[in-house]
């Protein structure tokens, strides 16, 4: 199978090391270039100190809803990982794309901006909009200005199709997150007198056995959806950094924890409850609780006209589900109330991990869909 124009663009993309938190400004410039030389407009949303933008760009007429197609630009680190490829430089073997972001999700940023460029050459009745992100990776954190921009524009798109990789099935909905550092604060004094003194540490446990019966509760009693793998919103710490030495009474510990909630359940309430529950358990100290980021949930009805339209140009058997992960979606959907669906090339297991790939047949297939999208556009 030789590479198609899409997978030719992925490899361009790929080279560009955009991991998040660094500047993605040239890859932007290269689709910007790519996009102007056909005559689309790119508008470019920046950060504050100017390294890093969101682009979105649109083709048709202005003035009419359209499909926005969306995807972030950045990629997670690859630092640690035994990759046996060089991850910024693309490899294709035996059918598969190797690179960083290849699945995640670069791959759909390829076939969205190559079916921008067929788009252009065609009249179309309704536009069709990309909108490039970066730092998604971090917690959806660049999209929001964009967002901010298109908020204020005076029509909306009708659908919003994230690329995120699904292997090119329908995922109509995923989990919110809202992402927390607990500061559990104590005094400094001799470990001989530790009675005498407030431990941040013991502070911290009593904070986590409080999450960890929060938890039990939620999957015990609390709302299940059975869309879900684990079917139930989910409370989980992943750091814990404390404590001087052995000898010393420690005076601080922080932890950073996430609440990942179903759409009938709020972060916000979840951890009211951890509060009363810690407080109840006769926990004297309760930590000081740091909103960090926060995302809302995806909950795009099965039924609903934009699961259907993407149905029709999808193959016939394509499956519909939800995903685990989150996505740009639930802040497109809540922002702007636009309905959002999850449909892109590649694999998520292969995400986030060394010599991630993407089969080349998963882009022809999301090509194959955007050819569609264009043609039912036009
Ligand atoms: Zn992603």
């Amino acid at each position: 199978m030789t590479p198609g124009r899409s997978a030719e663009l992925l490899k361009a993309l790929i080279a560009f090391p955009t991991i998040s938190r660094t500047p993605n400004l040239t890859l932007i410039e290269h689709v910007a270039g790519l996009l102007g030389a056909a005559g689309i407009a790119c508008t470019l949303v920046r950060n504050d100190a100017g390294t890093c933008a969101n682009l979105f760009a649109s083709t048709g007429p202005a003035h009419v809803p359209g499909v926005m197609l969306s995807g972030h630009t950045d990629v997670v680190p690859v630092e640690g990982q035994p990759w046996t490829v060089p991850p910024f430089e693309a490899t294709v073997r035996d059918g598969r794309l190797y690179g960083r972001g290849s699945a995640d999700m670069k791959g759909f940023v390829a076939c969205a901006v190559v079916a921008m460029l067929d788009a252009s050459a065609r009249t179309l009745r309704k536009p069709l909009q990309l909108a490039l992100s970066y730092d998604e990776e971090i917690g959806c954190v660049g999209v929001r200005r964009l967002i901010d921009v298109l908020e204020s524009a005076p029509v909306r798109p009708e659908l919003c199709v994230v690329g995120e990789p699904t292997m090119m099935q329908i995922a109509t909905g995923h989990k919110g997150k809202a992402a927390y550092r607990a500061v559990c604060c104590g005094e400094e004094g001799h470990s001989a007198l530790a009675p005498k003194y407030t431990n941040a540490i013991h502070v911290a446990t009593d904070w986590i056995t409080a999450m960890r019966a929060a938890q039990q509760q939620l999957a015990e009693h609390g709302v299940q959806d059975d869309g879900y793998d684990v079917p139930y919103s989910t409370i989980h710490v992943g750091t814990i950094h404390g404590g001087r030495a052995l000898n010393i009474v420690p005076n601080e510990c922080t932890l950073d924890f996430e609440i990942r909630t179903l759409a009938a359940d709020r972060a916000e309430a979840i951890l009211d409850g951890i509060r009363a529950r810690a407080a109840a358990d006769g926990s004297a100290t309760l930590p000081e609780i740091e909103e960090v980021n926060a995302y809302p949930g995806l909950e795009t009805h099965v039924t609903s006209d934009a699961v259907r339209f993407l149905e029709a140009l999808l193959p016939p058997g394509t499956d519909t589900r939800k995903v685990a992960f989150g996505t740009e979606g639930g802040l497109f959907s809540a922002r702007l109330s636009v309905p959002a669906l999850v449909c892109g090339p590649g694999d998520i297991a292969v995400a986030h991990k060394p010599d991630e790939f993407v089969e080349l047949a998963q882009l022809d297939a999301c090509d194959e869909f955007l050819a569609r999208l264009v043609g039912s556009l036009a």
